[in-house]
């Protein structure tokens, strides 16, 4: 093998050496980037190098060629594939790789070990394949919240947090801002095979689809997306496509993805993503497994009560990359009011369906979890940790008490005088300037009377007393400028 694994991985090897004889089925936690197929690779290189037979099934059919090849690189031989006609399938090979779907219609073959990659998707008669084989099942999931999975798995190996991951430097940081939240009463709920009970598609896609909240989604990604490669996640193909044409008209090169677009079209979008000059994904489904490009800033307009697809959906960006200090999330989903930060969901055992609680623990659990959720900063929409009152982004000092909206509103009013320094105005004015000489070349030239303007939408008064120097501006004050050109468009077609 040519693997070294990180310390949270050999934990992991090692707890599930320890519980081997114990339980027949193991249930591994993983978080988004633990690095889940090198784990794999490692028990698997133990059970060929014994003449032993494994069988790994991932969920979708385009990671079982990326698997199988991740393996490879690893130092394990080739696999099979579990496929109709692949030239790669040979049942003679002691690993396959395939679907679950495609193994599902087949003859289970003589393993010694089976591995199910997403074990938190639900396919019906893969659970009576997990309880019926003769062999050891592991699970592998980064979220292994499903209601039935304590029915089917005995025993939870987690060894490691989403946080630890962060604090070691193997994942990025991350900060959410929530400028909007939208009102989902009235939106009905279904069961998924993926994701659990969540919203119905057509019903939040309207909401979500509303002109306002769109635009409200492109002047927050041009004041705080730092210009940063993103993907945005949204409800349906027609908001994806409606939120795409939006941000190329505000000059944002901005793709579509969904289940539709074909696979030599998706590697192209990513490759033009990865060169920079595709800045936006707007994707509906698909960026979910397998998508490792570096993504820095994430619009989240999916609103969901689902933490499996909250957790994935957030994982996609946590990945570290030289010179990413964290990720960017812009939550207009109400999500993060609603769930919380994606490391502040942890569970120490699998659910199980039959541990129903009486209603009193039930309500004080509901209580006690709402009691940790993080709190907006009115101000900036920074979502602070539980019982910060003073916003670490702008310095606003939140009120406690119950009025807290109407109080902090007040306060606000009084910060802002009192808030900037004639250092920050300056800067501003100077970066105002810059961008007006730059514009001076193009179609768009900003006159005096309009940085004046520019400057007193930012600071409530006019440029008083500042000297009139020059310099470039910064990717923020650009996206102020753009945020109020839109405003005042939509302005003047009203
Ligand atoms: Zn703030």
């Amino acid at each position: 093998m040519k693997l070294e694994l990180r310390p949270h991985q050999n934990k992991i090897i090692n707890a599930l050496r320890r519980d081997w004889k114990k339980y027949r089925t193991h249930m591994i936690q993983a978080p988004t980037g633990a690095g889940k197929t090198a784990i794999a690779a490692m028990i698997i290189d133990g059970f060929l190098t014994r003449g032993m037979r494994v069988l790994f099934l991932a969920p979708y059919q385009m990671l079982v060629m990326q698997t199988a090849i991740r393996f490879i690189d690893y130092g394990l031989e080739k696999p099979g594939i579990v496929w109709q006609r692949h030239e790669w399938t040979d049942p003679a090979k002691p690993l396959q790789v395939g679907t679950v779907q495609s193994q599902v219609r087949r003859q289970m073959p003589k393993v010694d070990l089976i591995i199910i990659d997403e074990a938190h998707i639900k396919n019906k008669k893969m659970l009576e394949i997990i309880d019926n084989a003769e062999c050891h099942v592991i699970g592998l999931s980064g979220t292994p919240y499903s209601e039935w999975l304590g029915a089917h798995y005995e025993n939870l190996i987690k060894e490691v947090t989403t946080r630890e991951l962060i604090d070691t430097g193997y994942l990025s940081d991350f900060e959410i801002y929530a400028p909007t939240t939208p009102d989902l009463k009235g939106v009905r709920t279904s069961k998924l095979n993926d994701y659990g009970e969540d919203y119905v598609e057509s019903q939040i896609a309207e909401i979500m689809g509303d002109s306002k909240v769109v635009g409200d989604i492109i002047t927050t990604w041009l004041e705080k997306g730092e210009n940063e490669p993103t993907i945005a996640f949204c409800c349906n193909v027609s908001h994806a496509n409606y939120l795409t044409v939006q941000f190329n008209r505000s000059g944002v090169k901005t793709e579509v993805m969904t289940a539709d677009t074909p696979p030599d079209e998706r590697q192209q979008i990513t490759g033009r993503f990865e060169d920079g000059i595709t800045k936006i994904i707007c994707n509906v489904g698909v960026l979910v497994a397998g998508f490792d490009s570096d993504v820095r800033c994430i619009i989240y307009a999916r609103p969901t009560k689902s933490e499996i697809r909250w957790i994935q959906c957030l994982g996609r960006g946590l990945r570290t990359a030289p010179g990413k200090k964290r990720l960017i999330i812009l939550d207009h989903s109400g999500t993060v009011h609603r769930l919380g930060f994606p490391d502040q969901i942890e569970y120490n055992e699998l659910p199980s369906e039959n541990d129903g609680l009486d209603e009193v623990s039930a309500k004080r659990k509901e209580k006690e979890k709402k009691e940790k959720l993080p709190k907006e900063c009115i101000s900036c929409h920074f979502m602070k940790d539980a019982g910060v009152l003073v916003c670490p982004v702008c310095g606003f000092r939140a009120m406690t008490g119950d009025n807290v909206e109407a109080d902090e509103t007040r306060e606000l009013s009084a910060l802002k005088k009192t808030k900037v320094t004639k250092v920050d105005k300056q800067q501003f004015y100077s970066e105002l300037l810059g961008a007006q000489s730059q514009s001076r070349m193009s179609k768009k030239f900003m006159s005096d009377g309009y940085i004046s303007q520019l400057y007193r939408q930012k600071f409530g008064v006019f440029p008083r007393s500042l000297i009139k120097s020059i310099i470039p501006p910064s990717v923020k004050t650009l996206g102020f400028i753009k945020s109020r050109q839109i405003a005042y468009a939509k302005r003047k077609a009203r």
